[in-house]
Formats: structure tokens, sequence, C-alpha cells
């Protein structure tokens, strides 16, 4: 039986991706604040570059005073052009709901999906027009 290579699963990504987060707040010389870009998908454009489908994970910690920091999360997405020259490299970044950090996982996870599915449509239009090739060499 031939072996067939299928996509990972974008929700146990953006999943892992929080945990990850949860597990090294509070460490040293580790950022509270950042994006996470999960690969969701690739195209090829008309001159042969590659254009990504990026979900994306952000957290946030905000500093209440008096109070507890409150850290967040938000699922979103958005599409790249990696097409040397290319007029318009990359879709908006948009994001869903802002969930607690420690929000279901799963909730959070599924709040990604529309913004997914948008950026995939940007980049499937994109690609089928843009004529930037790839960077080869210097
Ligand atoms: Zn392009």
């Amino acid at each position: 039986m031939p072996y067939i290579n299928t996509a990972p699963s974008l929700e146990e990504a953006v999943i892992d991706s929080i945990k990850e987060h949860r597990r090294n707040v509070g460490r040293r010389f580790y950022s509270e604040h950042g994006t996470d870009r999960v690969t969701a998908g690739q195209l090829t454009n008309v001159g042969g570059a590659t254009v990504e489908v990026l979900a994306l994970v952000k957290f946030a910690k905000k500093v209440r005073y008096g109070q507890d920091d409150e850290r967040t999360v938000q699922a979103g997405a958005s599409a790249k052009c990696h097409g040397w020259g290319c007029v318009e490299p990359s879709s908006d970044e948009s994001f869903g709901t802002e969930f607690d950090l420690d929000a279901d996982v799963y909730e959070v996870a599924a709040t990604a999906e529309p913004f997914v599915q948008a950026a995939r449509e940007w980049a499937q239009a994109h690609a089928e027009k843009c004529r930037a090739q790839p960077h080869t060499g210097r």
C-alpha cells in the first residue's frame, strides 16, 4: 500500500502552540508577547513561487495594577506570498475573539477556522494572478 503523506491537523498544531506557551510562561528569556505561525497550506503561484497560508496564535500579557496580570490568546490567520518582487506579498492578519490563556484550547483553536478559510481564499486568488518568481540564489 502506498504511503500517503497527509497534512498535519491544524487544530492540533494550534493547540500545541497554546500548550507550549503555557508551559513556558514565567521562564527566563521567554516572551509573553508574540505570535506563533503555523503553516495551514501552500499553493504555487503562476511564477512558481510559494503562497503560504498561516494560522496565527497571538499571545499577550496585560499588566493590571493591584490585580494579577491578564494573559490572553487569540487565533487567526494570514497568507504570505514568497514571490520575489511580489506587489502584494501578504494579506492582513486577522484574529478572532480574545480568550484568557487558561481557556479551553479546543474552543480557542476553533475560532481560527473562518480566518484560515479566508486566508486560503486570498492565497488561491493571489496564486492565480501573481507572476513573481521564487528567489533563487543571491
Ligand atoms: Zn505574489
